[in-house]
């Protein structure tokens, strides 16, 4: 465990990674989207040649984009809304502000924990509205596309919107959730939250909806009930074992929680041992993946480029996974071992 007041260590390799993932990023989401459309729509393949720079630029598209990211901010700092309290920051978060700060790391994972413009919280604002309404919007639009195209949306379409949707409106119905997630509470305001909410989640959240729109994939009944049965029990993990910790974390004598096991921490707060979080020690993301398999399925097993996410995000959650396995220990010590030796598995039980 790393001591007391000592600053806590470079994320995603550094510098030297941070600036990789700056540069890998938008280049696979370009890459992405141009498979997407192109025949063969090969994940693996050689990056499909860019559209001619005229093709690219088109000045009624920024001024969509600054449009929709004022309507949404518009909606933001409406007076009639219930304010919720985030999470009280301690003297310790200063730490992870060090001097010394590498302009490249700092550009990457932010320096600024909550930067506002008056009332607007730039970080809480980009994390669920442009771009996750954008998400569905854009799917929307796919949809639509291909109606025009084939004369209806297919079931596989269908599918995809519908799965996505519930996702997106279940993270804007449980807003305040987010204020106790990593995002919010650990990490700066920089290129990676700004991309990711902005330009990364839309674009390539949706490919699914762009690959079915160049990749037409007859999809039985029969299949889609089983695809739509995974995706209902993913959904329940997700919301059980999400439900469960935020109940926990407002309220430990609620009802709901009252009777399941704890361990108790020297900082005052108690650990789940039972329930949705003694079965993994992150019940969440097992229920997130779920879901992701059952986005893809719907776009049949001819391509892996419609199982970008599920792959993307397998890697995603399981570095999330093994960061706030960090800070975990360095918050509750001894008692987080403990927790790790009642409840072995991380994400998926008896295999990680
Ligand atoms: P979690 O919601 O899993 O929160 C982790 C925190 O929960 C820990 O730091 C700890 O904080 C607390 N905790 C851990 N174990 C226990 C326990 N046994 N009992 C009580 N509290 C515990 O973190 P994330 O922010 O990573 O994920 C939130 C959701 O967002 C997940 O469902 C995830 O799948 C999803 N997500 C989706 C993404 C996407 O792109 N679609 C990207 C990232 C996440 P403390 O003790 O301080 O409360």
């Amino acid at each position: 465990m790393a001591p007391q007041g000592s600053p806590a260590p470079l994320e995603f390799g550094g510098p030297l990674g941070a600036a990789a993932l700056m540069l890998l990023l938008p280049a696979t989401m370009f890459h992405l989207l141009l498979a997407a459309r192109s025949g063969p729509a090969r994940l693996l393949g050689l990056p499909a040649p860019p559209p001619a720079p005229g093709a690219l630029w088109s000045p009624a598209a920024p001024l969509l984009w600054l449009s929709w990211l004022g309507l949404q901010a518009a909606f933001y700092l409406l007076p009639a809304r219930k304010v919720a309290e985030g999470q009280e920051l301690k003297d310790k978060s200063r730490l992870r502000y060090p001097i010394n700060g590498n302009p490249i790391y700092d550009f990457f994972l932010g320096r600024e924990l909550n930067p506002r413009l008056g009332s607007l919280d730039c970080k809480y604002f980009c994390e669920l509205r442009p771009g996750l309404i954008g998400w569905v919007l854009i799917n929307l639009a796919l949809l639509v596309q291909e109606a025009e195209l084939r004369g209806s949306p297919s079931l596989a379409m269908w599918l995809v919107n519908g799965f996505q949707l519930l996702y997106v409106g279940d993270a804007l119905w449980h807003e305040e959730a987010i204020l106790t997630t990593m995002d919010i509470t650990h990490d700066g305001f920089g290129f990676m939250l700004a991309f990711g909410d902005l330009a990364w989640v839309p674009f390539t959240y949706s490919l699914q909806a762009q690959f079915l729109l160049y990749h037409p994939q007859p999809l039985e009944l029969p299949v889609a009930s089983v695809i739509c049965l995974i995706n209902a029990v993913g959904y329940y993990i997700f919301r059980g074992a999400n439900s469960q910790k935020n109940t926990f974390r407002k309220n430990p004598s609620d009802p709901r929680v009252a009777g399941l096991e704890t361990i108790s921490t020297a900082t005052g707060r108690q650990l789940l041992v039972s329930g949705w979080w003694g079965m993994v020690r992150h019940p969440n993301y097992l229920g997130d993946l779920i879901m992701a398999l059952a986005w893809s399925l719907p776009c049949g097993v001819s391509h892996l480029l419609p199982y970008f996410y599920l792959l993307y995000f397998t890697a995603l959650l399981v570095h999330r996974e093994a960061r706030d396995e960090q800070q975990c220990l360095r918050k509750y010590g001894l008692a987080w071992r403990e927790y790790c030796r009642r409840v072995p598995y991380r994400i998926v039980p008896y295999v990680y």
